[in-house]
């Protein structure tokens, strides 16, 4: 199991506690930080060296408890439980320390040699807060080290106690917590049961959980006694069992005892509490009912800005660039005696399909630097808060906006965020819907059809996009609640963090995250998505390439009926949307490709303005809004779910909705003269 080759060190803490930064910070790795709860969903590994030794760091997903609720609260604590960790940091939010030491509790519990990492010490005093941290140890029994982790300070000596408590014999508690006595006693009792057993874990973390009623950990149990002892320990578990819930209030209400007696006198606040700046904003920012339509006011900004940004200072030249580019290469060709098909694949596929998906990317790096800049400054999480009210009335949890958020970037980070849900219903629900959000491989398909179409009014159709996105997640959510996934809804409390001022360092590197996919989709998929189309569009020999008779114009033709309804029945259409479902920017190169190979020179805007018209834009637009995930997105669904049957149920559910809208949209625009 262990690692043989270097020691490793588990990041474990409350969400938002700067787990991740601390991560990037000593490993010089890159991952996603974000102001708000529920970023990191899976375990991520990295390495740094310190005195000679190389160190292996795990950074986890943020816990509140060591319960068996969600999956990343299992994710945590099977990792915890395995052994495999050296050490554990615990990382606490030291503005939230009463709260963040519960989980601490709980790991020392468990018998891991922990190191407190306490965490924005710099927030904390701005707060007039202050730490005896000697205290603090003793108390607990583990080292505390106060640190900033996003100045990078305090990481030397947390790394140096680490280190030496790695090499320290088994720490163990001399006092094992006490729960108060009712509870200490029935605790022995189990644990006597439990003596000797072959169990994986301590036995006297085995029989609070057991106490706690935790399922997991007693089918753990049951499996690995002999069935005389499995005898002896039911009878003397549903005895305990029949005081049930009150033993695991108690044992709760002992963890925060514990808690109590050791901040008492050690954390100082002041007596007053200062309303701060936070506060100040929030009052606004949450508002009853303001607070959604400033969400909405403050979205529409972010896409004005986009576009007042991207078409006066960017410009044209990108579009300039990529045209140099391809002369470039095609002056090249010409000069080596390339045969005229390598040119022409060139000159159409490459430049005009591929080449067409980059032109978008400065809108796209604009866009995800102001939705950056909005995340790590924590107005994301107030996004979700001031959702929370419109989630419960179709029946969802307002956690479920989390995700969705996290869809706007990419729809596969989307569908895994969904693990910090509890239920399974909720996560189900959660999972299907995701895909309906404007992912950002969607916006070049909007850029184009919106500078074909409506160049003076960019943000508003973008805007529109995005929540039409949002209402029919929810429509859908409420209609898979009521019929597919029945159940309660279950209570949840958004924690909000305080505002910060963003970190050019976490808005760049978020920003990059999506513009660096983006740069690899079209350097793999796109490309050979583009490369396959091309032979098609050019076969059989003799008959016009990009022709209705060629390959691929047969194909499109064969499927184009089916969104003649929709109004845009033309088979170039078609054979895009179906690439898209390879990846979403793939429509764009298609489109791209095949009118560049009609007419020499041909620019996608102005082949658009000839295809489309201003309403079958817009119903194109709104089925690439809604339809078939693409294929990442799908096999990340299967993955989730567990089930091929769900990623199979998204593809054709999702067409069908997609379809709808289309022909919604057209059949009404032209009943009303639109078009
Ligand atoms: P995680 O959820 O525990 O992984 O937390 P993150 O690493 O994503 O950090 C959450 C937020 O706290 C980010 O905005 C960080 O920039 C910020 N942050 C992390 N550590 C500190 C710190 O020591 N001081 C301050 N002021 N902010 C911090
Ligand atoms: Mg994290």
């Amino acid at each position: 199991m262990k690692h043989q080759m270097s020691k490793i060190i588990a990041l474990v803490g409350n969400p938002n506690s700067g787990k991740t930064t601390l991560f990037n910070a000593l490993t010089g790795a890159n991952h996603h930080v974000g102001n708000w709860p529920g970023v990191t969903v899976e375990r991520k590994e990295g390495q740094f060296r310190f005195g000679g030794d190389v160190y292996t760091v795990v950074d986890l997903p943020g816990i509140y408890s060591l319960g068996a609720f969600s999956e990343d609260e299992m994710v945590a604590r099977d990792f915890i439980l395995s052994g495999e960790p050296d050490v554990v940091i615990n990382v606490v939010d030291a503005t939230n320390i009463e709260r963040n030491l519960y989980l601490t509790t709980q790991l020392l519990e468990m018998g891991a040699k922990v190191v407190v990492a306490l965490n924005m010490v710099d927030e904390a005093s701005s707060l007039s807060m202050s730490f005896d941290t000697e205290t603090l140890a003793k108390r607990l029994g583990a080292p505390v080290v106060p640190t900033v982790a996003s100045k990078r300070k305090g990481l030397d000596d947390l790394v140096a106690k680490a280190v030496e408590l790695m090499q320290a014999s088994p720490q163990g508690r001399k006092q094992p917590l006490s729960y108060g006595e009712s509870v200490d006693v029935q605790v022995t009792r189990l644990q006597e049961v439990l003596a000797g057993k072959k169990l994986a874990y301590p036995e006297r973390w085995v029989a609070v959980k057991l106490l706690e009623g935790d399922a997991h950990v007693r089918s753990m149990v049951q499996a690995s006694l002999t069935s005389h002892e499995l005898q002896e320990f039911e009878r003397v578990y549903s005895e305990l069992a029949a005081h049930g819930s009150d033993l695991a209030l108690e044992i709760v209400d002992g963890r925060y005892r514990f808690v109590h007696s050791v901040t008492n006198g050690a954390v100082n606040r002041p007596k007053e509490q200062v309303l701060t700046l936070t506060d100040h904003l929030d009052r606004v920012l949450t508002h009853k009912y303001w607070g959604l339509p400033l969400f909405a006011l403050i979205m529409f900004t972010v896409f004005q800005l986009t576009f007042a940004l991207g078409q006066d200072v960017f410009g044209e030249w990108v579009a300039e660039g990529v045209g140099l580019v391809g002369g470039a290469l095609d002056g090249l060709l010409l000069r080596m005696n390339a045969p005229e098909w390598l040119r022409a694949y060139t000159a159409e596929g490459l430049v005009g399909g591929v080449g067409a998906v980059l032109e978008f990317i400065p809108l796209i790096v604009i866009l995800y630097t102001l939705m950056g800049l909005l995340e790590d400054s924590g107005y994301m999480a107030r996004a979700a808060y001031v959702m929370d009210n419109t989630m419960r009335s179709v029946g969802l949890q307002g956690k479920t906006f989390v995700p969705l958020i996290v869809g706007f970037g990419c729809n596969v980070p989307g569908v895994m965020a969904t693990r910090t849900l509890e239920n399974r219903r909720d996560r189900m629900i959660a999972i299907l819907i995701n895909p309906f959000m404007s992912c950002g491989a969607k916006i070049p398909i909007y850029l184009a059809f919106i500078a074909a179409f409506f160049p003076a009014h960019g943000a508003v159709v973008m805007f529109s996009l995005y929540v039409l996105g949002i209402l029919v997640a929810l429509l859908m959510g409420k209609i898979l609640g009521n019929t597919l996934f029945k159940g309660e809804v279950s209570h949840f409390l958004m924690e909000l963090p305080p505002y910060r001022i963003p970190t050019i360092r976490n808005v760049v590197r978020n920003m990059w995250d999506n513009v660096a996919g983006f740069l690899v989709r079209a350097g793999t998929v796109i490309f050979l998505v583009i490369s396959l189309l091309w032979v098609l569009a050019v076969l059989p020999g003799g008959v016009e390439p990009y022709g209705s008779e060629s390959v691929l114009g047969r194909i499109g033709t064969l499927i184009a009926p089916i969104f003649a309804p929709a109004g845009f029945g033309n088979w170039q259409a078609s054979v895009g949307l179906f690439s898209g479902i390879a990846a979403k920017e793939a429509v764009v190169a298609t489109l791209g490709m095949v009118y560049a190979g009609v007419e020499e020179g041909v620019e996608l805007i102005s082949a658009l303005q000839g295809a489309f018209t201003p309403l079958t834009a817009l119903s194109f637009m709104i089925m690439t809004l809604l339809y078939t995930p693409c294929v990442a997105t799908l096999a990340t669904i299967r993955k989730e779910t567990g089930s091929a049957k769900w990623a199979l149920f998204s593809a054709i559910y999702s067409f069908g909705i997609g379809w709808l809208g289309a022909v919604l949209v057209f059949q009404v625009g032209r009943l009303l003269g639109v078009g």
